[in-house]
């Protein structure tokens, strides 16, 4: 199976920023430092300092089934 990532994005739930990385190697970072998004439409990678309790995910991903 394979999943195309149409929107890289989350909300930090400690400054209430909305990042989203548009592209490969767009590494996005919070204004409080929190966490980050990289990896565009390619991968979804998240980088946090804490724990992944500190933002709210808004991907949006679709399953692309093979035939
Ligand atoms: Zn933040």
């Amino acid at each position: 199976m394979n999943q195309i990532i149409i929107k890289n994005s989350i909300q930090c739930k400690h400054c209430g920023d909305i990042i989203e990385s548009t592209h490969l190697h767009n590494y996005k970072t919070c204004s409080c430092g929190s966490v980050s998004v990289d990896g565009g439409h390619c991968y979804l990678r998240r980088c946090f300092k804490n724990s992944p309790e500190d933002f709210t995910e808004l991907s949006i991903t679709r399953i692309l089934k093979k035939r």
